[in-house]
């Protein structure tokens, strides 16, 4: 089933040189929220893949998820990290796109390449994909070798530690895609992180009139009005703030029973509810209400062919990063930066490990 993974065991195999320029170091995540570090033989890349020199990696709610066992998609030992950016460091054979120093953000995900999903551009819909550091081994180490296809060339105006919220911004672009929005109308976020705050932004670009952002954070609530948001709310303050019926669109980027429960009543009949957030476990939803208000609920994950125009809107300043990112750590702190995410989620919106 996993083709890349294989590929990379094997290259155990390939004549590698000697000497310590050839190691690396590694993190790895070996259980329950647990890291290991250590120093291993660098892969070769292969025919048509690239090894980058990792120099940011966000972490990503995700990861925590995983490492404490709320994630059923990923099994220890692996390195984490799929928020990744930096250089072109060699290229395999049949590698004519990319030379080194290029500057570069990776797309994680890894279809088959053959399935008509794949064929037709949907490489997250294939059944035999999977993603780096969620399947395939992650960038929580100073060099991968990844497919040359899942590279995208960096702006010099985007930083690495920037570039790494393509990902995450390209997931919420996909969202947006999916909404049919006309301009003028209302939409309210829910959920105060990372993706709500990109999405506060997102619906702003896309012509959305006023756009109420909710949250149980009072410092995420006031970066989200900083950023675009015309009302926050929240909700450990104040209970009925908002109007039932009164939302054209509402995204959930909470993931869970009660973010839902309240998306449904906010929506107008007829309004859209795109579900991001990821409840982890089965949930109740009042199906009697989405039939009878005819709302339209749609699922959002990746969105492999939004990401050229996700780097234009970095570029441009349509949509901003830099405000989101919270803390930075050095590679060999990594540890620390996960337990800091974990312990301060109040504080840690967006933490950046920088290898440089
Ligand atoms: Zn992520
Ligand atoms: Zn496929």
């Amino acid at each position: 089933m996993n083709i890349f993974y294989k590929r990379i065991s094997d290259m155990g195999h390939y004549p590698t040189r000697r000497g310590s320029e050839m190691q690396k170091k590694i993190w790895e995540w070996t259980g329950y929220n647990a890291l290991e570090s250590s120093v291993i033989t660098r892969e070769e890349p292969g025919p048509g893949q690239v090894e980058i020199r990792i120099l940011s990696i966000g972490i990503c709610g995700t990861d925590l998820h995983i490492m404490s066992g709320h994630a059923d998609f990923s099994t220890p030992p692996l390195p984490l990290g799929h928020e990744l950016a930096g250089f072109v460091e060699r290229v395999g054979t049949g590698v004519t796109q990319w030379q080194l120093g290029d500057r570069v953000c990776i797309d994680p995900l890894i279809g088959c390449g053959t399935c008509q999903e794949c064929l037709a551009g949907n490489k997250h819909r294939c059944i035999r994909s999977g993603e780096i550091g969620l399947q395939f081994p992650g960038g929580w180490q100073e060099f991968l070798v990844v497919p040359s296809t899942n590279l995208y060339k960096l702006p010099d105006s985007i930083s690495f530690a920037e570039a790494t919220q393509a990902e995450t911004l390209h997931c919420c672009l996909g969202g947006i895609d999916k909404l049919a929005i006309r301009l003028g109308q209302h939409a309210v976020v829910i959920g105060d992180g990372p993706t709500g705050l990109y999405y506060v932004q997102l619906l702003k670009a896309a012509g959305v009139s006023k756009v109420t952002l909710i949250g149980m954070r009072e410092s995420r609530l006031e970066l989200g009005l900083k950023l675009g948001a015309d009302v926050t709310v929240n909700l450990r303050a104040s209970e009925a703030a908002l109007s039932e019926e009164t939302q054209d669109i509402v995204i959930d980027a909470a993931g869970n029973e009660a973010s839902i429960k309240l998306g449904i009543e906010l929506l107008k009949r007829g309004g859209q509810l795109l579900l991001f957030g990821l409840p982890g476990k089965p949930i109740l939803v009042d199906i009697q209400t989405v039939v009878l208000k005819e709302l339209t609920l749609l699922g959002s994950t990746n969105a492999p062919q939004v990401w050229p125009r996700v780097i234009e809107m970095m570029a441009s300043g349509s949509v901003q990063v830099d405000p989101v990112i919270t803390q930075y750590y050095k590679f060999e702190d990594l540890d620390k930066a996960i337990e800091f995410a974990r312990n301060e989620p109040d504080e840690a919106i967006k933490i950046i490990v920088n290898n440089k």
